[in-house]
């Protein structure tokens, strides 16, 4: 048996595709600030990305570059005048942040209503409570794909591995959400392989390539992959050994091409989220 690709591409163009048609439905653009602080690499190409597709999806992105020597009462004297701009819907501060600012300062300095990272401790009590909210674009990216391809977590025995606040414990939060029996896992779980092999869906995010192998898994399990590793070749690989645990899987995301494209494409859908509830729009019709 070789498990079913979910084509995290596809399911993410469709989901830019619906919010774009809902954007062009309003009588207002929604607008959406990145603030970018100092120039690390890879944070540079994410906001270029993250600015291109919020523009192609008709949302107004704005991207604020500050000096890496930017203090932290400037940073947040910044993120102050975002929430009071009224054209701003969204505010989203690209992560690492440079030594000597306080990512927890910066999160809590956000209005929770242009939270769209969903990471304000506002949002995370929220999810926690199963309340509707802003949540963590990623982990919603899983749920959305788990959707796309007709898997549904209700009663289903999920694991997560990893407790990261960006995409373990929030991801656990939206499984439960969805009536899935939780269990995570993280660098201190006892028997990681047999945790694994009682689940009939794995979520890995451990940052640590091609750790779940393919006798970990239970045959006909989904498995979702959201780590992005670097490998010394220059390849990209996931947290899961894609190739061996496909033969074995019921359904499997790839890296590239899983839940990578869904992150942004959940995070004009959040920006739309917050714009529509800050402007009082009614919900969509359909
Ligand atoms: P993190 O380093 O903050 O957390 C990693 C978690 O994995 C920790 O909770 C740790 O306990 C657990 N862990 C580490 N080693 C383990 C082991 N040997 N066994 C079991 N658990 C172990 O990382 P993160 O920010 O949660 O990201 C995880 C991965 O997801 C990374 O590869 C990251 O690049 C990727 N990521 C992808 C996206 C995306 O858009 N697809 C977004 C965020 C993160």
């Amino acid at each position: 048996m070789s498990a079913t690709i979910i084509d995290g591409k596809a399911v993410a163009a469709a989901l830019r595709a619906t919010v774009a048609a809902r954007v062009a439905t309003l009588d207002f653009q929604p607008g959406l600030a990145v603030v970018l602080v100092g120039d690390d690499p890879a944070s540079t190409v994410y906001v270029r990305n993250k600015d291109r597709a919020a523009a192609a999806a008709g949302i107004a992105a704005r991207t604020i570059r500050l000096p890496a020597d930017t203090t932290q009462a400037a940073l947040l004297a910044q993120v102050g005048a975002l929430n009071a701009d009224d054209t701003v819907d969204g505010i989203l501060v690209q992560l690492p942040l440079p030594p000597g600012i306080d990512p927890r300062a910066v999160i809590e300095a956000i209005d929770p209503a242009k939270d769209v990272d969903g990471f304000h401790p506002i949002n995370v009590g929220r999810l926690a409570d199963g309340l509707p909210t802003l949540a963590p674009c990623t982990p919603t990216g899983v749920m959305r794909l788990l959707a796309a391809a007709g898997i549904s977590p209700r009663g289903a025995r999920a694991l997560v591995i990893g407790r990261s606040s960006i995409v373990g414990k929030p991801m656990a939060a939206l499984l439960l959400a969805a009536d899935a029996t939780v269990t995570i896992a993280h660098s201190r779980t006892r028997d990681l392989p047999g945790e694994c092999r009682r689940a009939e869906i794995v979520i890995a995010a451990t940052g640590r390539p091609e750790m779940v192998r393919a006798d970990w898994i239970a045959p006909g399990a989904t498995v979702i992959d959201v780590g992005i590793n670097r490998l010394a070749d220059g390849r990209l690989a996931g947290d899961v050994a894609f190739e061996e645990c496909r033969a074995v899987a019921g359904a499997i995301t790839p890296v590239p091409g899983g839940v990578g494209p869904m992150t942004i494409a959940c995070l004009l859908e959040n920006t739309l989220t917050a714009a529509i509830a800050r402007r009082g729009v009614p919900p969509a019709g359909d």
